[in-house]
């Protein structure tokens, strides 16, 4: 076993801005009056607002307007892809580069964090209303914060220890420190909500809450993985990204030696993969995709960080054969176009080939009159989606309650 201190991280240990950088990148800001920005934020999370206060020195007020409209304003700020949402939007990018927007969030939730600051308040319209979400991830998290903040007593179940979904099981410590998570957890039990952990939900124990619950919403993730159908899929060492990610961050880095590392896949879950494993002391560390460099799925950050790690990505090969007598040694691919063949030796081989609903989530997908959302809804999108659709759900469940 090796215990690996790398991936224990801390806020304090991420790149953020000071109180200068903050006011110089504010201060780049067109105080755009359509704000762009703020319609590019899928979650409503307005950037455009919270970054006029930060450029007025109000940072309070900006903390408080993201976590008045996102409950998961701190670890959004991490994990956003902002490079294709609010700062794609942004009007700088015409004349320079956009507003590091994401950096800007960071900043204004460090403070809130630092200064212990609380904004939220649980009202009195719906104080005889009770709602059960099912699933601790972002959709139900954002959907008990509105619930809760219009007064309505909510519960929320999840088949883990801890609550954050693929928050805290699935992104690495390195992208989004426990800590964060926690600050965002936090506010919701702030507002009064329920969290009964270690418990999953059967669709027999579903049909009961329905009967003990005014509502139901369900925001199950994604937590079944996909495999691939080639020999030798079933070897020892054949790991998928789920089980590794989950493993890795539940055991705080204490995993076994993983040899050389192949990783197939080239989205931003194979990067997590890759730095992971590299953090985790792997001898060689290869990822190899279908795609070309170019339209491979990961956002052009977490490339470029994978590149700095050193881990040589390799293109346009698709994986046929896995070998090896019992336990996996090594990993024959075919190229996409050409049909040459290249093989490489693993001890540990790593599938982020996407993910699925698992069979027991899909079937509350059937159920009728549930409000759903997250993958459940969507098939797997960001995070900032998923807080969106919570935040509908939320709204059309008290739209119910007025009747
Ligand atoms: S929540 Fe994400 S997408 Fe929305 S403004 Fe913040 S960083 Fe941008």
């Amino acid at each position: 076993m090796a215990q690996k201190e790398s991936l224990v991280y801390e806020p304090e240990q991420l790149e953020a801005y000071d109180f200068r950088r903050a006011m110089e990148e504010a201060s780049r800001c067109l105080l755009c009056e359509d704000a762009p920005c703020s319609q590019g934020c899928p979650a409503g999370t307005d950037p455009g607002s919270f970054i006029r206060s930060i450029r007025f020195k109000n940072v309070t007020g900006a903390a408080e307007t993201i976590r008045e409209n996102n409950i998961l304003g701190a670890s959004c700020a991490l994990i956003c892809p902002q490079e294709r949402l609010c700062q794609a939007a942004c009007s700088r990018c015409g004349i320079d580069k956009p507003i590091e927007i994401g950096k800007l969030q960071q900043y204004a939730m460090e403070h809130e964090r630092l200064t212990n600051k609380t904004f939220l308040t649980k009202g009195d319209t719906f104080t005889d209303k009770r709602v059960a979400c099912i699933g601790a991830g972002p959709a139900s998290l954002a959907c008990a914060a509105e619930l809760a903040k219009a007064g309505v007593e909510v519960t929320i179940y999840d088949e883990h220890s801890e609550a954050g979904g693929m928050l805290r099981y699935l992104i690495p410590p390195y992208r989004l420190p426990d800590q964060v998570v926690n600050q965002d957890i936090a506010q919701l039990e702030k507002l009064g909500v329920k969290f009964e952990l270690n418990h999953k939900v059967s669709k027999e124990e579903l049909a009961k809450l329905r009967t003990e619950y005014d509502t139901v919403f369900v925001g199950a993730g994604m937590w079944g993985a996909k495999t691939l159908p080639i020999p030798g899929a079933d070897l020892e060492g054949v790991v998928t990204a789920i089980d590794f990610l989950s493993e890795a961050r539940t055991n705080r880095g204490e995993v076994k030696e993983l040899g050389n590392v192949v990783i197939i896949g080239g989205g931003d879950v194979a990067m997590d993969c890759a730095a992971t494993s590299k953090l985790l002391g792997a001898t060689h560390i290869y990822d190899v995709f279908v795609e070309t460099l170019e339209a491979a799925p990961a956002v052009q950050q977490e490339k470029e960080f994978v590149f700095q790690l050193g881990v040589p990505m390799i293109s346009e090969f698709k994986p046929v054969e896995f070998n090896g007598n019992g336990k996996v040694q090594r990993v024959k691919f075919e190229h996409m176009t050409n049909g040459s063949t290249m093989e490489i030796a693993a001890d540990t081989v790593i599938l982020a080939v996407g993910q699925k609903l698992r069979e027991d989530a899909s079937t509350f997908k059937e159920e009728e009159g549930l409000y759903i959302g997250g993958d459940l809804l969507n098939g797997g999108d960001t995070v900032v989606r998923a807080v969106n659709e919570g935040k509908e759900a939320a709204a059309k469940i008290m739209e119910s309650f007025r009747g």
